[in-house]
């Protein structure tokens, strides 16, 4: 069993939070080579210390003692797909937050919470109506990723991508997030095109990640292309209006050559009208042909009353927007059933939980 940081110990000195220097200072008078033992452990073959079998077992006892784990497994829900899983933790302090992994033929893909709660109040979202409650540390990102990773290989599957789309705005809570992109890429070896950090519009964090070391790729939460209606649905829009947005996202395009992605979340009569299409074309022109837009059908949350655009309005506002020349797809929804959709992490357990592990199968849909 792993055992879980006892109240009011050092953050840092957690399995998945501690440096490699650190590390070396744990482990001084053992032999040197332990230091590369334990961590491939931790990162390449994502072991707990109890299952490093090429340590002495003393050893492995120990450090399972002193480096716990930062999250408390409450529950695991999964799709009636089979493809879809659900993880419920809670952190150090009771908080409580969600993960999860998506199976795809062609990738699995592992979507992570960056803060518990958020403090951008998106209306329709099921993370915004709950508020914020704190920032995650990066050991608690990673940790996520490591757990959700083991369950793909249970499975022999394989993640391959990591989005940061889950519960929080990761740009809010950018030191962290980054800590955590850091060891994915260089330590589980994830590709940083693999890594992708969503925003609801955080300007300035967009700029400092134009010109961080490693070509991520950015997702803007975008939902409406004119400032009245966003300032409605996103707040933030206030602070940060579409034009400095758009500068930033060109800056972005130009210092990582990656293309950007919109995320627009289809709301019946809001934002799915003829007119919405037109207006977000043209902003897509301004920066063609880096920008896809991913139209995601809203997905029912407590605290929304407009429900989701019908799918036969979501497919026209496509090939209305294929028709203005942009590239636009949709993404299937995934996990629906279970509330682990998009704009549906609100970090409570569901009836169909299973404290047990589950057996995945991989989904025929496409993304
Ligand atoms: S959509 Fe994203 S940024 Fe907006 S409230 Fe939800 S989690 Fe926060």
């Amino acid at each position: 069993m792993s055992t879980t940081r006892p109240p009011g110990r050092d953050v840092t000195a957690t399995r998945y939070g501690i440096s490699r220097d650190e590390l070396t200072v744990l482990l001084d008078g053992e032999p040197r080579y332990r230091v590369d033992q334990v961590w491939h452990g931790l990162y390449g073959r994502l072991e707990s210390p109890e299952e490093m079998t090429n340590v002495p077992a003393a050893l492995r006892r120990r450090l399972a003692a002193e480096l716990p784990v930062s999250l408390e497994p409450v529950t695991e829900s999964i799709s009636d797909t089979g493809d879809t899983v659900k993880f419920l933790w809670a952190l150090h302090g009771g908080a409580q937050v969600e993960t999860v992994l998506m199976l795809y033929p062609d990738r699995a893909t592992v979507c992570v919470s960056s803060q518990a709660g958020c403090a951008m109040a998106c209306g329709f979202c099921a993370t915004g109506q709950a508020g914020f409650t704190r920032h995650l540390t990066t050991s608690e990102i990673v940790e996520q990723v490591v757990v959700a990773a083991r369950r793909a290989r249970d499975g022999g599957r394989r993640v391959s991508n990591v989005v940061f789309m889950g519960m929080g705005e990761p740009l809010a809570n950018e030191a962290p997030v980054w800590g955590a992109v850091r060891r994915l890429h260089d330590d589980i070896g994830l590709s940083a095109r693999h890594l992708t950090i969503s925003t609801v519009g955080i300007v300035p964090g967009i700029r400092r990640l134009a010109e961080r070391d490693l070509p991520v790729t950015l997702a803007v939460s975008l939902h409406a292309a004119n400032d009245e209606l966003r300032d409605e649905l996103v707040p933030i829009n206030r602070r940060y209006p579409l034009e400095q947005l758009l500068d930033a996202c060109r800056d972005f395009i130009a210092a990582n050559r990656r293309r950007i992605s919109f995320e627009w979340a289809m709301i019946d009569g809001v934002n799915d009208r003829a007119s919405d299409a037109v207006e977000l074309a043209a902003l897509c022109r301004r920066l063609q042909p880096a920008a896809h837009v991913n139209l995601i059908p809203l997905n029912p949350t407590p605290g929304w009353p407009t429900p989701g655009t019908p799918p036969e309005g979501v497919r026209a506002f496509r090939d209305r927007l294929v028709a203005l020349g942009v590239n636009a797809t949709i993404r299937a929804n995934r996990g629906t059933d279970i509330d682990a959709a998009c704009g549906q992490l609100a970090a409570r357990a569901m009836p169909t939980q299973s404290a047990h592990p589950v057996t995945l199968t991989t989904a025929t849909a496409e993304s």
